[in-house]
C-alpha cells in the first residue's frame, strides 16, 4: 500500500529552475516523482539526482500543450510510478513584447504552454485523484498576473491560471482534491537570465537592481518557491484551497 509520503507527484517542466527544485523538494519528502520536460533527456538530469539520493523518479518527454503527448505522459507515469495524486503545472515559456509588437504566435505560444497545458495536465490527472480520494494540485502563476509592461501575454496567461486554480478548487475539493496556485516574484533562473539578455543587461547587475525594491532585498531562488509548493502539496494542507501565495519577498496583493 502506498503511504502517503510515497504519493507520486508529476512536475512539469522539471529539467531546471523552479520545477527542478520542486522535483527534488518532493523527492525529499518522499515522493515518487515523475520528471516532465520537454526534452525527456533534460529531465534525466533531474531524475538521476533523485534516484542518487534513494528516491524514485522517472523522467518523461512531453509537450504539455499537446493533448495526445499529455496523455500518454500521464498514462505512462500511472503504469510506471503508480497514479498521479500531485501535480504542480510549473512548464512555462516567455514570448515578452510591448503589445503593438507582438505577434500572435508570441501570443499563442504563451497561452498553449501555460493554459492549455495546465488544463490538459490536469484533466488527465484528476481521475487518478478522484479514484484515490486525495489530490494536490498546485499551478505556477506569477507576480506579472497583477500586470507587467511588456507581458500581455504572459500576464493574462498566469492570471488566468488563478481562476483555473480557484475554479478547480471548487469542482474537486468534495473529491479531496485541493488546488493553490504560487506565484512568485523574482526568481534567478534561466528564465530571468534570458530576459536581463534580451534588456541588455548582465544578470548580476539585473538581479541587484531587482532586490533593490524588494521588501526582503534579495531575489529569490528555485528552493523558495519549493517551499511553498511542497505546503500546498502536503497531507496537513487539505483545508487550504483555491488560494494564491505571492512567493516574492513581501507584499503584492
Ligand atoms: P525555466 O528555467 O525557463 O524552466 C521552464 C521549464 O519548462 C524548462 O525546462 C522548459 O523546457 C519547460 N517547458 C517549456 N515549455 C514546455 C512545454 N510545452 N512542455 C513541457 N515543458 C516545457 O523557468 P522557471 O523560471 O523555472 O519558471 C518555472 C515556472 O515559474 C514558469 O511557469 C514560470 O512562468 C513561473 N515563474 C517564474 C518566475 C521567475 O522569476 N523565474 C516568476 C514567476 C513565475 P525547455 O528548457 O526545453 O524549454
Amino acid at each position: 500500500m502506498t503511504t502517503p509520503e510515497q504519493r507520486v507527484a508529476i512536475v512539469t517542466g522539471a529539467a531546471r529552475g523552479i520545477g527542478a527544485a520542486t522535483a527534488l523538494r518532493l523527492a525529499a519528502d518522499g515522493r515518487a516523482v515523475a520528471v516532465v520536460d520537454l526534452d525527456e533527456s533534460a529531465g534525466k538530469e533531474t531524475a538521476e539526482k533523485i534516484t542518487a539520493a534513494g528516491g524514485r523518479a522517472l523522467a518523461v518527454g512531453c509537450d504539455v500543450s499537446d493533448a495526445d503527448a499529455v496523455a500518454s505522459a500521464v498514462a505512462r507515469v500511472a503504469a510506471e510510478l503508480g497514479p498521479p495524486q500531485i501535480l504542480v503545472n510549473n512548464a512555462g515559456v516567455l514570448r515578452d513584447n510591448l503589445l503593438f509588437k507582438m505577434s500572435e504566435a508570441d501570443w499563442d505560444t504563451v497561452m498553449n504552454v501555460h493554459l492549455r497545458g495546465a488544463f490538459l495536465m490536469t484533466r488527465a490527472c484528476q481521475k487518478h485523484m478522484v479514484d484515490a480520494g486525495f489530490g494536490r494540485i498546485v499551478n505556477l502563476s506569477s507576480s506579472s498576473a497583477l500586470g507587467n509592461r511588456g507581458q500581455a501575454n504572459y500576464a493574462a496567461a498566469k492570471a488566468g491560471l488563478q481562476g483555473f486554480t480557484k475554479t478547480l478548487a471548487i469542482e474537486l475539493g468534495k473529491f479531496g482534491i485541493t488546488a493553490n496556485a504560487v506565484a512568485p516574484g523574482f526568481i534567478a533562473t534561466d528564465m530571468t537570465a534570458a530576459t536581463a539578455a534580451r534588456v541588455g543587461m548582465d544578470f548580476d547587475d539585473f538581479k541587484k537592481a531587482a532586490a533593490d525594491s524588494i521588501p526582503v532585498r534579495r531575489v529569490g531562488v528555485p528552493a523558495d518557491v519549493a517551499g511553498a509548493i511542497a505546503y500546498f502539496t502536503g497531507d496537513a494542507a487539505g483545508f487550504v484551497s483555491g488560494q494564491v501565495l505571492y512567493v516574492a519577498g513581501g507584499p503584492l496583493d
